[in-house]
């Protein structure tokens, strides 16, 4: 745990200056960070590595982390890099302005069709992008769905969700971490499963959520809610499309082999109104190498916490550090001034 800082103390880790906490999930603190040497603004997601580094499901965090920070796609939070300290994990993500999706729907309740379709549309973009590159979210919930400044919807958490199980334990039947509401039925028993169909039933509770305010599978006993879930018994408010009504049932498919694929979601008339496929490049010369080091236990690369006090300034590291007070001319001007006099000696010694 980190000590309180002193007034105007800054703690710094590598080239961050780690400032507010934005959240606390169930494996990890979120804080807002600035990039010291660009000053640019990213969030930092703090892991204890005792924690979560065993060594069961290193690799998989490996692949999934390095999968993620290639991985460039306007719907996908930016995973810029990752650092280790001797007890920590940090991750370095793109900041978000917006909030969540999640206090969207408790402020103003539920969207109507066209926004949440809007939302359903960038959540299956994102989400069929990374299952593309192998990665599986498997804890898609409106509290991963950032918004940014523009409103565009940034699904968090993708590729840790391997941090998140080794907390947690196998499987998902652990009522510490939240309620499962948005876990498919296959999940609930453990037996194996498929990440992408049931990341599809997670989305099939979200646009749910998104336009009835509510949940569809809710129980205030676990054993009744496991028993609804697995027989998907839930029922439409009356305000919902028809449209919605037959994507929504063709989603919540207790069966992962029957429930519909994103190919044909992609293709579902109700989905395609308005849709406006993602425009973004694929980045090919990404550096793994913070990766590796995190994960290979190298020593070599470690950073450290550490606290700065505010830096006290002598005038003259004032002066230089002023913009628009160009050192480099005073000191031209000095030199300039010196050869002047120096060659007015000299003439004045062969004169
Ligand atoms: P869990 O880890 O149990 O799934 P969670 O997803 O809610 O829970 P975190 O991902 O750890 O938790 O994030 C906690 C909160 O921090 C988020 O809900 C969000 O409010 C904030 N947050 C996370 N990442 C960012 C980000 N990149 N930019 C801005 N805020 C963020």
């Amino acid at each position: 745990m980190s000590s309180p800082s002193l007034p105007g103390t800054r703690t710094r880790v590598g080239k961050y200056e780690l400032g507010r906490t934005l959240g606390e999930g169930s494996f990890a603190k979120v804080k807002f960070a600035r990039n010291a040497t660009t000053g640019d603004c990213v969030a930092i997601k703090i892991i204890d590595r005792d924690r979560v580094l065993h060594h069961r499901m290193v690799e998989q965090i490996k692949r999934e982390i390095s999968t993620m920070k290639m991985i460039k796609h306007p719907n996908v939070l930016n995973l810029y890099e990752v650092m280790a300290s001797k007890t920590k994990i940090y991750i370095v993500l793109e900041y978000v302005g917006g909030g969540e999706l999640f206090d969207k729907i408790a402020n103003d309740g539920k969207f109507k069709e066209d926004v949440a379709r809007r939302y359903l549309q960038q959540l299956i973009n994102a989400v069929d992008y990374c299952h593309s590159r192998g990665v599986y979210h498997r804890d898609l919930k409106p509290e991963n769905l950032l918004l940014d400044s523009h409103g565009v919807l940034k699904v968090s958490d993708f590729g840790l969700s391997a941090f998140s199980q080794q907390v947690r334990g196998d499987g998902l039947l652990h009522t510490a971490c939240g309620t499962p509401n948005y876990v498919a039925p296959e999940v609930l028993t453990d037996k194996g499963y498929d990440g992408t169909s049931s990341d599809v039933w997670s989305c099939g509770v979200i646009l749910f959520v998104l336009m009835a305010g509510y949940l569809p599978f809710d129980e205030p006993n676990l054993v009744a809610l496991y028993r609804r879930i697995q027989r998907a018994e839930f029922s439409f408010p009356s305000w919902f499309s028809s449209g919605a009504k037959r994507l929504i049932k063709r989603i919540l498919d207790p069966n992962p082999l029957t429930r519909i694929t994103i190919s044909e979601i992609l293709e579902n008339e109700w989905f395609k109104k308005n849709y406006k496929p993602p425009h973004f490049e694929t980045e090919e010369d990404v550096s793994l190498d913070d990766v590796d080091a995190v994960f290979n236990d190298s020593e070599e690369h470690l950073v450290t916490e550490r606290k700065e006090k505010p830096v006290s300034m002598n005038a003259f590291e004032l002066i230089s550090r002023s913009q628009g007070f160009n050192l480099e001319n005073l000191f031209a001007k000095e030199m300039m001034s010196s050869i002047n006099e120096l060659s007015l000696q000299l003439s004045d010694f062969h004169d």
